[in-house]
């Protein structure tokens, strides 16, 4: 059996040469993730180049996913580069002053922020690591409460919990970095801090302002108010990711699994590709071996049948990335295969869309034992109809537009190639001859027709 759940690698450092890209690629990654927060403009787009050529070389589809930074707040500078004691009950400020900090105040860089901050809001600095609450707001200067935290140091990160930013989910860089990454075709653009569904189509009219590329958007979750209105967002956006780095700051941690799991049934309701992110292999940076949690964390995502997982660090500074990839190439096959040996998930109808024929589509693969469901994809709505409902059958997709076969690259289950010779023929049994594939029984599905093929 192929591997069904995809895998998604973020592409950095460790990884940036066409020897190591072509070698990941060859090990199971489907779609590379190029992350703006550090490279931008050309540098990223060398990289693009360099995955599409590899791409091609090998005759193989790869999604290219840019993620643009978002409004992700930092505090100014402190007057030296060391850590500042504080200590719990004290009082802190935050304010417009753009002179170097101290141990107690510093400034806020970002006035929309100053701006939407109210009363007994919290503000948790690096990671989690330091929390404050508001205690009273003027114009110009937010005082604060520390409730935990002992050091605080320069251009620390923060999240605001509580707060209902004011701000668009776009920042003068995002839009500079995706006016440039819009001229190199990425099959997907990921959007950071989204808050409601209107942060999605002011990314959407952004983009079509500038191309007729049918480029998709996926939306990270990584904020309470996403969370909330996840059943909006996911209806708007084209795919979902779980950023569960973010989100376990700004909700609590032990959540983060029960809301994973909300946002896979819904994606799966409304159909769209879902994606679990962040630390999923956060070891393997530096060691060879991934950790027991870290190898049941990987399984649980097959098991739960997300659409992909993703590397982070350990694949853009990690020690060894093509070493990470077929890690979780191993461990997602594994579990693959054996979540396809228990009872078909899409017999449970609650987490898939009413009856349609995506449903007859997997009831006739599952209950004739066929070997494939071979899909004349025009677009990728189709496709991914099928894939959602999670038939535990492989799907191969035929395309005749590369844009198509690289968008599926992210999708459960699917097989996406490029045979524009092929789709124009649409002979079934010769496509599944060239395709290799095994089973003598297919399900064909050909616009709106579909048939069951028995190619002996
Ligand atoms: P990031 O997003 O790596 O861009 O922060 C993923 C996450 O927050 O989990
Ligand atoms: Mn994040």
């Amino acid at each position: 059996m192929p591997r069904f759940t995809k895998i998604t690698s973020s592409i950095g450092p460790s990884c940036e040469t066409e020897r190591v890209l072509k070698q990941m690629i060859l090990a199971g990654v489907n779609v590379c993730r190029l992350n703006f927060s550090h490279d931008t403009g050309e540098t990223q787009g060398h990289k693009i180049d360099l995955i599409r050529k590899i791409s091609d070389a090998l005759n193989m589809p790869v999604g290219i996913m840019i993620d643009l930074q978002g409004p992700k707040h930092r505090i100014g500078n402190f007057a030296t580069e060391e850590k500042y004691q504080i200590k719990p009950g004290q009082i802190f400020t935050f304010d417009s002053n753009d002179t170097p900090g101290d141990a107690t105040r510093v400034y806020l860089p970002d006035a929309d922020v100053m701006q939407s901050l109210q009363i007994g809001d919290r503000i948790l600095l690096n990671d989690g690591k330091i929390e404050m609450q508001v205690q009273d707001v003027s114009p110009n200067a937010i005082r604060t409460k520390v409730i935990r935290g002992t050091e605080i140091w320069s251009r620390r990160g923060f999240n605001l919990p509580d707060t209902d930013v004011k701000t668009s989910v776009l920042t003068d860089k995002d839009r500079a970095d995706l006016e440039y990454a819009i001229t190199k075709n990425p099959d997907w653009v990921a959007v950071s801090f989204v808050q409601r569904s209107e942060d999605i189509a002011e990314v959407r009219d952004f983009i079509t302002e500038r191309t007729s590329h049918p480029i998709k958007i996926m939306a990270k979750i990584e904020r309470r108010m996403a969370v909330e209105k996840i059943t909006d967002i996911a209806s708007i956006a084209d795919g979902i990711m779980i950023a569960r780095g973010d989100l376990a700051v700004e909700l609590p941690y032990e959540q983060v699994p029960a809301i994973s799991r909300h946002i896979i049934r819904e994606c799966r309701r409304l159909n769209r590709p879902v994606v679990m992110a962040t630390q999923m292999l956060g070891s393997m940076v530096e060691n060879e071996f991934p950790t027991r949690a870290e190898i049941s964390d990987v399984a649980n995502a097959a098991y739960l049948r997300v659409d992909s997982t993703m590397t982070s660090e350990e694949t853009t500074i990690g020690s060894n990335p093509v070493n990470v990839v077929e890690t979780m190439n191993k461990i997602l096959s594994y579990s693959d295969d054996d979540a396809m040996a228990n009872p078909a998930d899409w017999v449970r109808t609650e987490n898939a869309p009413e009856n349609d024929w995506s449903r007859s589509v997997s009831s006739m693969a599952f209950l004739n034992h066929a070997g494939a469901i071979l899909v004349f994809a025009r677009d990728t709505v189709g496709v991914t109809e099928i894939a959602c409902r999670r038939p535990d059958v492989p799907i191969v997709a035929v395309c005749d537009d590369k844009l198509i076969a690289n968008q599926l690259c992210i999708v459960r289950g699917v097989n996406s190639v490029y045979m524009p010779d092929l789709f124009a023929q649409r002979d079934a049994s010769a496509v599944a001859h060239i395709i290799g594939i095994k089973s003598n029984k297919i399900v064909i599905v050909d616009g709106d027709k579909v048939s069951l093929c028995d190619l002996d």
